[in-house]
C-alpha cells in the first residue's frame, strides 16, 4: 500500500471523514466497511479537492450504507483508535492504551491493547497498524477453525476449501463459486463459536447456494444452536 491520507465532506452540518488509498488505477471506488469508516481507492494523480467532490455526491448512499451496518455494531461509536476505547479480540474486549514510542509494537497486556507508534503518526496509520495485527490473528485462528468445523461437511464429501482472509464491505463471509472460502477480516472480533457459525454457514452453501430449506436441514443438523449464534454475532459485535 502506498500510504494513505484523511480527507471529509460535510453532510447534513456533519464531517464525514474518510481515508484515501491511491494506486494506479482509473476510477474512483467508494466503499465502507462494516466498521462504518468510508474507504477511497482514487487514482495517483487525482487531486484531493475532486475526490470530495465527487464522494459527496455519493454521500446519501454512504450514510444509508453506514446505517445498514449500525446493527451490527450498536453500541460501539465510531473508532478513532485512542486510548481508553473498547477493542474486541475473539469477543473479549479490550482497552486500546497508545503509548508514544520510536518503535511500532502492539501486544496484549491483560485486559489492554497496548499499541506502540511513534506519536506524530494519525488515525489512518493507527488503524492500519492494529488491521495488521488483527491479521495476523485471523489467519493463525481462522484455519484452526475451519479445520474444527470440517469433518461433519468432509464426511458429505466437501474438501477443505481454499480460504481467502480478507477485508469485507457488506458481509461475514462467503462462499465462491469456485469453492473458495472467505472470511471477512473483522470476523476475528467475535468469540470463536460465532466465527465457527460463519463458517458452517459457508460451507453449508458448498451443498446448497441459497438459504432454502436445504441449506437450513443441513446446517441446523450440523450446528443445532445456529440461529442462536446468528442472532448473537448481529446483535453483539463491532
Ligand atoms: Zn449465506
Amino acid at each position: 500500500m502506498a500510504g494513505s491520507t484523511d480527507l471529509a465532506f460535510d453532510w447534513g452540518g456533519a464531517s464525514i471523514a474518510f481515508s484515501v488509498e491511491r494506486s494506479e488505477r482509473r476510477t474512483l471506488r467508494i466503499a465502507v466497511t462494516p466498521d462504518g469508516e468510508v474507504v477511497v481507492s482514487a487514482p495517483t494523480h487525482a487531486r484531493d479537492a475532486d475526490i470530495v467532490s465527487r464522494v459527496r455526491r455519493r454521500g446519501a448512499w454512504i450514510v444509508r450504507q453506514q446505517a445498514r451496518f449500525d446493527r451490527w455494531r450498536p453500541r460501539t461509536p465510531l473508532r478513532q483508535y485512542e486510548s481508553g476505547e473498547t477493542h474486541l479480540l475473539l469477543g473479549r474486549p479490550y482497552r486500546l492504551l497508545f503509548q508514544p514510542d520510536p518503535t511500532i509494537d502492539v501486544r496484549i497486556d491483560g485486559d489492554r491493547i497496548i499499541l506502540k507508534l511513534p506519536q506524530d503518526k494519525g488515525l489512518v496509520f493507527r488503524r492500519t497498524v492494529l488491521r495488521h495485527w488483527y491479521g495476523l490473528h485471523a489467519h493463525r485462528v481462522f484455519p484452526e477453525r475451519l479445520a474444527a468445523m470440517l469433518p461433519p461437511f468432509e464426511r458429505l464429501g466437501i474438501e477443505r476449501p481454499r480460504l481467502v482472509i480478507r477485508q469485507m464491505t457488506h458481509r461475514w463471509g462467503s462462499f465462491t463459486a469456485k469453492g473458495a472460502l472467505v472470511l471477512n477480516l473483522e470476523l476475528i472480533r467475535a468469540s470463536p463459536s460465532l466465527i465457527d457459525y460463519v463458517i458452517a454457514h459457508e460451507l453449508t452453501h458448498a451443498l446448497h447456494p441459497d438459504h432454502g430449506a436445504g441449506w437450513q436441514d443441513l446446517l441446523s443438523r450440523i450446528m443445532p444452536d445456529w440461529r442462536i449464534r446468528k442472532d448473537e454475532l448481529e446483535r453483539e459485535l463491532l
